[in-house]
């Protein structure tokens, strides 16, 4: 496979997250640097001990829509609280997010990580109209059956988040991934491919990932994220988001 460079880099944090390090101007700065053309804003959510107060989503009106070249999607990082796929924000405040990816972390969930509870919440989640992606799935602190998740995430329209910040991190999750992602493949179902920066430097950037989808010979009609243009209409589509900068 020739060299992925991801068009939006739809999961990413900023200073909000106090274990975060960049601004959002520095954040779409590198963004646009890297020659993105969208990018996903997506601060913790309330259940994480590094989240933000919930008035910084409330505030995301005062956000302009573009920085320099880069559209911007004022999200969350929305944490999957149990086995049962509840969220950590409810209705109102996830009203305020233009995107939003949800996921497990082992300081926001109190049940016994076994694979059938786990793969209840994932199957769960998708039930929430809210969600748009399904992140960091493949960890070793939550496993669960992937396949019958997987066919729920595509049939249910849920993007399945390959992580790159995850993949270089987090105990299991490369060796967990080459299975995950092959399931992907086989039942063709879309991904996006995100690097969860938490520094500006490395926005878009994705080396790890893209090793392991060109070693799988991914196809790349399925990486979502590599044409922005896809995400922003999904983002019209369900939230009538218009991308014109009302301070141009
Ligand atoms: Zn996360
Ligand atoms: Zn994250």
């Amino acid at each position: 496979m020739e060299h992925i460079q991801i068009a939006a880099d739809l999961h990413t944090h900023t200073v909000a997250s106090t274990h975060a390090y960049s601004t959002v101007q520095e954040m779409a700065h590198a963004a646009e640097a890297r020659g993105l053309t969208l990018l996903g804003i997506t601060d913790h959510g309330p259940a994480s001990p590094d989240a933000p107060h919930k008035w910084h989503f409330h505030n995301y009106k005062i956000l302009p829509r573009r920085i320099g070249s880069v559209w911007l999607l004022k999200g969350a990082e929305a944490d999957i609280i149990d086995e049962f796929g509840t969220l950590d924000m409810d209705e109102k405040e996830i009203s305020f997010c233009e995107w939003v990816v949800a996921s497990y972390h082992t300081a926001c969930v109190s049940f016994e990580r076994k694979p059938e509870l786990v793969t209840q919440g994932y199957l769960r989640v998708c039930e929430n109209p809210h969600v748009d992606v399904i992140g960091h799935p493949t960890t070793a602190m939550f496993p669960f059956d992937y396949e019958p998740c997987i066919k729920r995430f595509k049939e249910y329209g849920k993007l399945v988040e390959i992580n790159e910040s995850s993949l270089q991190w987090k105990p299991g999750a490369l060796q967990n991934a080459k299975v995950f992602y092959a399931l992907c493949k086989k039942w063709d179902v879309p991904i996006v491919l995100n690097t969860d920066a938490h520094y500006a430097g490395l926005v878009g950037k994705t080396p790890i990932a893209e090793q392991l989808l060109a070693d799988m010979d991914f196809p790349r009609r399925l990486i979502w994220n590599l044409d922005a243009e896809r995400i922003k209409e999904m983002a019209s589509a369900k939230r009538g988001i218009q991308f014109v900068n009302e301070y141009d």
